[in-house]
C-alpha cells in the first residue's frame, strides 16, 4: 500500500507539527559541532578513527564481537540476508508486516535471490511459534528450499512501535537453536525498545546472530545504521558492503554525530514515548467511534490511529490535519502519515516540543469534531 503524506504550503502564523516520521529530523546543534571537528580517514580501509570508535562502542552496546557502520537500515537487512542465505535455494522467515517484506523493494529477492517465507504478524509484532516450527525447513527433501534465517523486528514499525516481549524472543531462540537457524534482529528502533522496557540492548540481542539499529531514526543523525554480530559475520558484511556500493570514505564526519547520539539521544527517547501517550490519551478521551486508538498497546514513539473508512479515509484526514483556513481558531498544521486507507500513523521525535504536542492535540481534536459533525449534517 502506498505511504501517503500531505505537504502543506506554508502560511504565516501557522505552526507546523511534522510527525510523519522520525527520519525527518535535523542533526542537533551539538552534533553539528562534533561533526565539524571529527577526525576522519578512509573508512573502507578501516582508517577512519571516528567510524572505528562508533563500531567499537556499538558492538559493546549490543554485546557482539564486531560491528560495521552502514549507510542505511535497508542495507543492514539485505547484507544479513546475503550472508546467511548465501546458498541458492534458501529462504528466510519474516513477519508479514515486517519492514523487510513491505518496504525494501523486495531487495532480498531481487539482489540476493532469496525467497521470503511469511508468517502473519500478531498485533504485538510477534508471530506464532508453532507456525515457525511448522515452517522451518532443514534437511529438506529435494523439492524444498531450506530455511537459512529468521528475521524479527524490534520495535515493530507497522505494529505501532511494539516492543517484542523478551519471553517470546527467548522461546523463539530456543526453537532456532534446535534447528540451527540464525536469527537477525531488525532493530531500526531497538533503542526505543531498550528505553521502554528497561532491558539492555545486550540482553535483548543476546540470542540474535546479528542485530542493527538506525542512528537516523529518532536519534537525530543524518544517516547511518550499525550492524553487529560475530567477527566472521562482520568480515563478510564488509565485503558485501563494498559490492553493494556502501563503502563510503571519510564518513567519520557523520559517524561523529552517531557517537554523540549514543551519549545524548537515547535516554531522551522517553520524552517522545510520553508525547505519544499524551496524544493517544487525548484521542481516547474523545470516545469517538470513527477515530480509535488502543491505549493499552501504546508503547514507544509510534501511534497508529484506526479510522472507520465508511465515514472518512486516511487521505481525507491527512488533508484536514494539514490544512489551515483563515477562519480556523486552531492555526496548526499537523503533518501525519497513512500506511493504509484506514490507518493514520504519527511518529514522535526530538524536534517536537511539549508545546507542539499540545498544539497537535488541539488540531487532532478539532478535526475529529469536524468529521463527527459532517456525518450529522449528511
Ligand atoms: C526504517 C526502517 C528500516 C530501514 O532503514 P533505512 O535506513 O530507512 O533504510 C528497516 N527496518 C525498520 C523496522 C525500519 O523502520
Amino acid at each position: 500500500m502506498p505511504y501517503e503524506t500531505v505537504s502543506f504550503t506554508n502560511k504565516k502564523d501557522v505552526r507546523v507539527v511534522d510527525i510523519r516520521t522520525d527520519t525527518i529530523t535535523k542533526p542537533t546543534p551539538a552534533m553539528r559541532k562534533v561533526m565539524a571537528v571529527a577526525e576522519v580517514g578512509d573508512s573502507v580501509f578501516g582508517e577512519d578513527p571516528t567510524v572505528n570508535e562508533l563500531e567499537r562502542r556499538c558492538a559493546e552496546l549490543m554485546g557482539k564481537e564486531d560491528a560495521v557502520y552502514l549507510p542505511s537500515g535497508t542495507m543492514c537487512n539485505l547484507i544479513a540476508i546475503m550472508v546467511y542465505c548465501n546458498k541458492h535455494g534458501t529462504e528466510f522467515i519474516a513477519g508479514d508486516r515486517s519492514h523487510t517484506f513491505l518496504y525494501e523493494q523486495g531487495g532480498a529477492a531481487v539482489l540476493a535471490g532469496v525467497q521470503c517465507s511469511l508468517i502473519p504478524n500478531n498485533p504485538d509484532g510477534t508471530f506464532s511459534l508453532d507456525l515457525v516450527k511448522e515452517r522451518i525447513r532443514v534437511n529438506t527433501d529435494f523439492h524444498e528450499p531450506s530455511t537459512a534465517l529468521i528475521i524479527v523486528e524490534n520495535t515493530h514499525n507497522m505494529c505501532g512501535g511494539k516492543v517484542l516481549p523478551l519471553e517470546w524472543l527467548d522461546s523463539l531462540a530456543q526453537i532456532a537453536q534446535q534447528y540451527d537457524v540464525p536469527i537477525h534482529m531488525d532493530g531500526a528502533r531497538l533503542m526505543h525498545a531498550v528505553v521502554q522496557s528497561g532491558i539492555s540492548a545486550k540482553r535483548i540481542a543476546r540470542d540474535m546472530e546479528s542485530v542493527f539499529f538506525c542512528l537516523s531514526k529518532g536519534l537525530a543523525c543524518p544517516m547511518g545504521s550499525v550492524l553487529c554480530g560475530k567477527k566472521s559475520f562482520i568480515t563478510q558484511a564488509k565485503r558485501l558492503r563494498k559490492m553493494l556500493g556502501g563503502g563510503v570514505r571519510q564518513v567519520g564526519i557523520i559517524a561523529a554525530a552517531g557517537l554523540l547520539a549514543l551519549d545524548e539521544m537515547i535516554d531522551r527517547l522517553q520524552i517522545d514515548h510520553d508525547h505519544v501517550y499524551q496524544i493517544a490519551k487525548a484521542i481516547d478521551s474523545m470516545e469517538s467511534k470513527i477515530f480509535r486508538v488502543d491505549l493499552s498497546s501504546v508503547q514507544t514513539n509510534i501511534l497508529m490511529i484506526s479510522l472507520d473508512t465508511r465515514v472518512v479515509t486516511a487521505k481525507q484526514v491527512l488533508q484536514k490535519l494539514a490544512m489551515v483556513s483563515e477562519t480556523d481558531e486552531v492555526k496548526v498544521s499537523v503533518q501525519a502519515g497513512a500506511p493504509s486507507p484506514s490507518v493514520i500513523r504519527l511518529v514522535l521525535h526530538w524536534e517536537i516540543t511539549s508545546d507542539d504536542v499540545r498544539c497537535a492535540i488541539d488540531k487532532i481534536k478539532m478535526v475529529m469534531k469536524e468529521v463527527q459533525s459532517e456525518i450529522l449534517i449528511s
